[in-house]
Order: structure tokens, then sequence, then C-alpha cells
């Protein structure tokens, strides 16, 4: 029997990888996890620095949340939601709700988040077709965004990485500036009121009034363009474009996918900016990080525009929409989150601070670093000499290094990044530290 890697590279497709890259990096077999770390198939563990794209909020197999799904797929495993309801479905969006960064009447349930984003831009322009407003067609988007990878929500995203090939696809949404703080510090959402004055909030406020009779909705990702490199925009800025656009009749549709849920610090990203977005989608983080599900939650009234004549419905369905079993996992993590992760969550924010300045000052080469609650990102550069040693491939190299360190890195090209489980033990974060700290020095 071959081994597993063998048998992989045989079969799998992986997803964000270059077949190229199999050769130098081959897929790392996992056997198990627990807490923030993952154990190799020879016993080897490694840190998840990452928490697994951005999943796992508690940490791997959290006891809470697997006991959840244990008892959940005891009773229903499945059922579709259409036509059939479910205590796991209804009591998460009770939840939801009754935590949301506003006033929500309706959750709309999918299973992954470009779906939610799908679910969001079909919801607007739908309701502007029902209420006599058809000719408000197009999104506003910022720059750098990333919003998924299925075409509509590949139309909002500002990556040419991701949008280049599919260009002549893709419809074409308005595109508005946004300010990066490069050193952005966690301190800086106090007043609400980083980039406010920024002449990128300047531009874009004019091109909403300009644009206002054409727009539909304007999507953002609030605070932290994570997939853009960690970029940081500042509350201030957010809180303006977001205000200018429902003033002026625009929907704002808030990606918090990446950032609720304790990731800046708060449940909702969006309330550092004191904003209540029209629909706000969630993933990632929804589930605990352990099963797809994600949706949507959407403004009290919104629905109004759908009753009526059977015409009007809101014709959109994912098969699994509401999976019991994902939808307990939820459950379970939301209330771990308001129970137990979120109240100490201020002092591990002031713990990420002290170690990501460490690792700052002992590197030459960190340029820049940046925190927003529980997310911390150090810019790195190298000699043009080095990083033609390293075939331009400094991010593969970080990756390589973090894993012989046992820490999961995986940088953003240039921009190594921490967002690891919220609960994450001191004497982790100074491992984590310690390792960064050491393969930025050897790998630049
Ligand atoms: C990951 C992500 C998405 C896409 O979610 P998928 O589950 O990968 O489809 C959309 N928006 C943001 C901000 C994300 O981080």
């Amino acid at each position: 029997m071959p081994d597993l890697v063998e048998r992989d590279l045989e079969v799998l497709w992986h997803p964000a990888t270059h077949f190229a890259d199999h050769a130098r990096v081959p897929p790392l077999p996992i056997a198990s996890a627990k807490g923030a770390w993952l154990t190799t198939a020879h016993g080897t563990r490694i840190l998840d620095a990452i928490s697994s794209w951005w999943t796992c909020l508690h940490g791997h197999g959290h006891p809470a949340i697997v006991e959840a799904i244990r008892n959940q797929v005891d009773a229903l495993d499945h059922v579709m939601l259409a036509g059939f309801t479910h205590e796991p479905a209804v009591r998460l969006a009770e939840a939801l709700l009754a935590a949301a960064p506003g006033d929500y009447g309706k959750v709309f349930y999918a299973d992954c988040g470009s779906a939610s984003v799908e679910i969001a831009l079909k919801l607007s322009f739908q309701h502007r077709v029902q209420s006599g407003a058809g000719e408000r067609r197009r999104f506003a988007t910022l720059r750098n965004a990333y919003h998924g990878e299925t075409l509509g929500a590949l139309a909002v995203s500002g990556n040419d990485a991701y949008r280049g090939v599919f260009a002549p696809l893709l419809f074409e949404p308005l595109e508005l500036p946004v300010p990066h703080f490069p050193a952005h510090r966690h301190a800086d959402l106090g007043d609400g009121r980083l980039g406010e004055d920024s002449e990128e909030a300047e531009r874009a406020v004019t091109l909403l009034r300009a644009h206002a009779h054409e727009l539909s909705a304007l999507v953002v990702e609030p605070l932290v363009q994570c997939a853009g490199k960690m970029a940081m925009m500042g509350a201030g800025y957010l809180r303006r474009i977001v205000q200018t656009a429902q003033a002026l009749g625009i929907h704002v549709i808030a990606d918090e996918i990446a950032v609720a849920f304790g990731r800046t610090g708060r449940l909702f990203a969006s309330t550092w900016a004191g904003i209540s977005p029209d629909l706000l989608c969630l993933s990632k983080g929804l589930s605990g990080g352990v099963l797809p599900l994600s949706c949507v939650l959407i403004r009290r009234g919104f629905e109004a525009a759908f009753q009526g004549d059977p015409s009007r419905s809101f014709l959109h369905s994912h098969t699994f929409t509401g999976n019991p079993i994902a939808c307990a996992a939820g459950f379970a993590s939301l209330q771990l989150l308001q129970t137990q992760t979120l109240p100490p969550l201020d002092a591990a924010v002031e713990r990420l601070r002290v170690a990501a300045q460490h690792v700052a000052t002992q590197c030459s080469r960190v340029q820049n670093h940046r925190q927003c609650g529980t997310i911390v990102a150090f810019d790195v550069t190298t000699t043009a000499e080095r990083e033609a040693q390293l075939g331009g491939r400094i991010s593969l190299a970080i990756r390589e290094a973090g894993l012989r360190k046992g820490v999961l890195l995986r940088p953003l090209h240039d921009a190594v990044y921490w967002m690891p489980p919220l609960n994450l033990a001191p004497a982790e974060l100074d491992h984590l530290a310690t390792a960064t700290t050491e393969v930025l020095r050897d790998v630049l």
C-alpha cells in the first residue's frame, strides 16, 4: 500500500495550492487535533496559529462542541429546511439575532461564506426590483477586498490574484479607495475615529454620492481585510462610509465572515464603528469552526419587499441549508463565547500586543506590525539576494520553516500573521512568539 501522501497526490486537487509546490512541500498528514495543536501522523505537534483558515475559535475538539454534535447526530442528522424546521436552526437564529449589532429580524442559512455573500447580493438586488428601484443594480466594494470565490462573490472582490483570470465573466463593481494603517494598534479602535478624515474616506464619500442612484449595496469587510494581507482600515473610515451609504439609501452588506465572534475583541467587528449593516454575512467561526455553516442576518422589515404574491419570493436554496448538526455546533460555540471566551478576551488581546511587540523588536526584517483584537500581522522584507535564493517564495519558505519549529504560519505573501484560537494559553503564545522570531530570523 503506498503511503497517504502518495495516495493523496494521486487523487486530490488541493485548494490554494500550486501543483508545482507539492514536490517541495507535500501535504502533511494530520492524525488528530486538540486545542491549539495539530498532531501529525508521526506524532509531531504543530501549533495552529491561524486557526485552520480562521475557523476554530475555541481550539480543536472543544468538549462542549463535540458533545453538542454527538447529541444532535443521535437525534436528527439532517432534514431539508424547506417545509420543515428543527430546534437547532431556530435556537441558533434566535441567539444570533439577540446578539447582533442592531435590529435584525431574520436569518437565512447557507453552508459557506461565499454562498452567504451571494445571498446578500441577490437579496439586495431583488429588494430593489420589487420596490420600484430596479435601476439600482451596481455594487460598491473596497479596493483590496475579498468576499469569496464563487462568481458573484469574486465579482465584488478586488484582488487580481483571485479575480484576474475570470474578469471577463464578472460584473463590474464600483471600487472605493480604502486607507491602510500598517501599524494599526488595537487601542486605535478606542475612540472609533481612525481614518474618518483620510483622503480615501473623502474620495469614497464623493464616489458614493455621485453613484448613489445606481447603487444597490456597498459591500465591506469591517475593520480588517483579512485575505487582503490583513490590511486594517480604521473604525472611523468604516463608520463614515457606512453611514454615508445608508443616508443615500444604499444597502450595506457587512462581510464579517472572518472578523466576527471575538476576532476583533468583540463579538462583532461592526460594533467598534457603531454601525448596523442591513445585511450581515457570517461563516468560518459560526459553527465554532468545525462544520460548514454560514448565514446572513437581515435587518428587520427588509423582508417586506418579498411578501405578497409568490412571484416575489426569494428563490434561493442550498441543499444543506440549516443542517441541524452544524447549527447545534454553532449554538454551543456562541454560548461558549458569551459565557467563557469573550469575558477574558481583553487580557488575551493585551498579551498578543506584548508578544507581537517582542517579535517586531527582535526581528530587524519586520517593517510594520499591526493588531486588531486577536488578529496580528507583521510586514516582512528581505534583501534582493535572499529573495532570489528563496526563488521569490518568501511565504512558502516561512511556512516550511514554521512547520519545522512546530507552528503553522501561512503568510499572505509578505504579511505574516497570527489568528490563533481565542483561548490560546499564555505559555502557548510564548511558544508561538519564540518560534515566529526564530523563523523570521532564519528565513529572512
Ligand atoms: C473566507 C472568506 C469568505 C469566503 O468564505 P468561504 O467559506 O471560503 O466561501 C468570504 N469573505 C471573507 C471576508 C472571508 O474571509
